[in-house]
């Protein structure tokens, strides 16, 4: 996927035209992965007149804890951050759905690989972006033969550069099996999660997600599913998944930034439930564009408005 950058980057303290944001070849990030991002979403309005980005403070708080973990030391907060995305947004006046990608990366050039004292700085680009998985189909997963990565590994809970060479060697090898991503076994044998999306099943009416230390991103579109589903009085259990739980699963959908709600069809061959998207499924996709259009005003406060200019 080729993407479209829009044309205004944040790079090194100041918005600059996006094809100015260049980096040395030796930076530390480049070559040991030691970065962290973060990816939101900005929906463009019902009205036309605002991108709505979707749980600003949340997304800038994780990637600060992410790059705390990094050890990075920076001269903006999590709210000097999420200041400085609305800024962008705005400098580049998009009038369409946008992501956008904030990156808090060690940019001193190196040669150990430490973490402490090694120059941090921050990124930010941002591009259009409509669906990331085809919508009007179900998607076809496989388990993955890889294993995610273990907290004293690489913490999957922060959104680490390097970690997603395991993302990235689980999603090759499902797109040249033909499947559309893969979920991985955690080293305890259970689900974690998709390449770059979180999973919930469905059984008997109740959702199940994997639990925040079964070695999975905490995901903000996981959370903000948790609280539709209190709110259309949907039961949720937030606990480990066996593979098997996969096969025999009523419904089954990844969700994520990028994912957005998206109903699989299929594991590893085997149809889920009747292999289409169940109701469930349905009604959780349906608030999700709800709340993120600005069509639900019970979920207003979970938006930052940013106005276009016409
Ligand atoms: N897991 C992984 C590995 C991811 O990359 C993502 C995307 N950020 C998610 C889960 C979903 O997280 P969120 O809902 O915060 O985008």
């Amino acid at each position: 996927m080729e993407i479209d950058l829009q044309p205004y980057a944040y790079f090194e303290g100041e918005i600059v035209p996006a094809d100015q944001a260049k980096v040395s070849i030796a930076t530390h990030a480049l070559q040991y992965g030691t970065g962290a991002f973060g990816g939101i979403r900005g929906y463009l309005d019902v009205s036309g007149e605002t991108i709505n980005i979707f749980r600003l403070p949340d997304h800038t708080r994780r990637l600060m804890n992410s790059a705390r973990i990094l050890r990075c030391e920076l001269n903006l907060d999590a709210d000097g951050l999420a200041g400085v995305i609305q800024d962008l947004v705005a400098k580049n006046n998009p009038h369409s759905n946008v992501y956008i990608r904030p990156f808090i990366y060690k940019a001193g050039i190196e040669l150990t690989p430490h973490l402490k004292g090694i120059r941090d700085e921050i990124a930010i680009y941002v591009i259009q972006l409509d669906d990331y998985f085809a919508m009007d189909h179900p998607l076809r997963l496989m388990v993955s033969a890889w294993t995610r990565i273990a907290d004293n590994i690489i913490p999957s809970r922060a959104k680490i550069s390097g970690g997603y060479i395991n993302s990235s060697l689980a999603k090759d090898q499902a797109a040249e099996a033909g499947f559309d991503d893969a979920l991985m076994l955690n080293e305890r044998g259970k689900i974690s999660e998709a390449s770059g999306a979180n999973l919930f099943i469905v059984r008997n009416g109740t959702l199940i997600t994997s639990p925040v230390n079964g070695d999975i991103l905490e995901g903000i579109t996981r959370r903000s599913i948790a609280k539709f589903a209190r709110d259309l009085g949907i039961a949720l259990e937030e606990r480990e998944i066996d593979r098997s739980e996969l096969y025999v699963a009523d419904e089954a959908f990844l969700c994520g930034t990028g994912a957005q709600v998206a109903a699989i069809g299929n594991i590893d061959g085997r149809p889920v439930g009747n292999g289409e998207r169940g109701p469930i499924t349905q009604r959780i996709q349906e608030v999700f564009f709800a709340c993120v259009k600005g069509e639900d005003p019970r979920y207003g406060d979970l938006l930052t408005k940013v106005p276009v200019r016409p």
